[in-house]
């Protein structure tokens, strides 16, 4: 034990040792743990060096708001000592920058666009290299070290449960409430943290990877909150890759529906107006027309069974429009009879082809084997498709008459289960669909 650590809850003695540079490790977080709110603000208030993990977080240890969110999560007034701490490390970073920087350095980062309500946030790597290039570097316990251009909110949500260092008992996230005060992003925004759609160096916002928990809880609360703030859930990537928040969500709903009871569906349709109830994201599959749209994820997530009861719930829970449901009907169809004529998927709903995933597996060799294979199979199913726009357009019914009667055809056509890919190839070549 460090001998700061034996002064804990003895205000003078800790000033003392504190005075003659006693060595603060340990110590802090001896003192968080024992919530000792004026020891924590002494020792912070020092120009104690706090490493790159106790400010971001790192694979080596938890932050120090990580450390208090785990030990004491109902304590404000520490986490407000720590992000205060946090606060004027990168107001010292920003101010070095405007001294030591030109006009011209200063613009190309972005500074000229801080006002004093800002912090540096993910900012704070570049600009620390910009002022490497000047040969200044920064006093050890302003260092920023490599790898934290991500924003804070970025390193909290990378931390999840299982690991000893989320929200404690609770099995969430540092980013999501605990209790009814302020929560911990609540503390880090109002103190000047506003980087919410910093990316990590996956390309991921932490709004996008909220919305792709998939088999994990939904935070619905922490996604309304970058929401509410302003986070985009549709933007593409450095390489240009699509990210879609709504497809996340979809896959999610496939596989644990449960969790999108009221009062989420609010926030869901925030996020399916804002990235399109019928948006597409980058996939190359049959299964789709022009690549999957969020509504198609839900249904190929599910087990075939021609627009499954899930697949209607998500159509009721995103609120879509008439022509939305069109579309959405049509490309439910084409997924459906893709799997009926037991084609393979070279999308996002095989994990290796998922737009995240390597690049060049996505439109590799693997991919063009399967798309090569399936290509005779595809003109069936585009024959399908064909059939059925044509047919809807001649039905002067509403949408879910001509649904079931379109699939009492199907199924004699194209039986679940049945000698799938042949039958189904000759059926539509030979009988080119006509009697129907
Ligand atoms: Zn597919
Ligand atoms: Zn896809």
């Amino acid at each position: 034990m460090q001998p700061l650590a034996f002064s804990i809850g003895w205000k003078v003695g800790t000033a003392i040792l504190l005075k003659f540079g006693a060595n603060l490790e340990g110590a802090l977080l001896l003192a968080i743990e024992l919530q000792d709110t004026d020891t924590v603000a002494m020792i912070l208030e020092t120009d104690c060096p706090l490493s790159v993990h106790a400010v971001w977080g790192g694979t080596e240890g938890p932050s120090l708001l990580h450390y208090a969110d785990a030990h004491c999560p109902f304590n404000q007034k520490i986490r407000d000592i720590i992000v205060k701490r946090f606060v004027r490390d990168m107001r010292c970073i920003r101010d070095l920058a405007l001294e030591a920087l030109s006009q011209e350095e200063q613009e190309s980062l972005g500074l000229h666009l801080l006002d004093d309500t800002m912090v540096l946030d993910e900012k704070v790597f570049e600009v620390g290299q910009a002022l490497g290039r000047h040969n200044i570097r920064l006093p050890h316990h302003l260092w920023t070290g490599n790898g934290c251009h991500r924003s804070i909110y970025g390193h909290l949500s990378s931390v999840w449960p299982g690991n000893g260092y989320h929200g404690s008992t609770y099995g969430k996230t540092s980013l999501e409430s605990n209790e009814c005060g302020p929560t911990i992003r609540d503390t880090l925004y109002d103190n000047g943290f506003r980087s919410v759609d910093a990316r990590d160096e996956g390309g991921n916002t932490p709004l996008y990877k909220e919305c792709r928990p998939f088999t994990s809880e939904v935070h619905w609360d922490v996604i309304k909150w970058f929401l509410d703030k302003g986070g985009s859930p549709r933007y593409h990537d450095d390489t240009g890759r699509l990210r879609s928040g709504i497809h996340g969500l979809a896959k999610t709903f496939s596989m644990r529906s449960e969790q999108f009871a009221s009062p989420c569906e609010r926030i869901l349709q925030q996020v399916s107006e804002r990235c399109g109830a019928t948006s597409l994201d980058d996939c190359r599959c049959y299964c789709s027309s022009y690549g999957c749209i969020p509504v198609a994820v839900v249904s190929k997530g599910t087990r075939l069974d021609r627009g499954s009861a899930t697949v209607l719930e998500w159509l009721r829970l995103t609120n879509i429009t008439p022509v939305q449901r069109e579309v959405c009907y049509a490309e439910v169809c084409r997924a459906e009879l893709f799997g009926r004529l037991g084609m393979a998927h070279t999308c996002c709903h095989s994990h290796q082809f998922d737009p995240i995933t390597d690049n060049d597996l996505k439109e590799g060799s693997e991919w063009r084997e399967l798309r090569d294979e399936d290509f005779e199979l595809s003109e069936a199913l585009d024959a399908y498709l064909k059939l059925y726009n044509d047919l809807r357009k001649e039905h002067a019914g509403s949408l879910s008459s001509f649904w079931d009667g379109w699939w009492q055809v199907i199924d004699i056509l194209l039986p679940l289960g049945k000698d799938k890919g042949e039958l189904a190839y000759y059926t539509a070549r030979k009988k080119k669909l006509k009697t129907y």
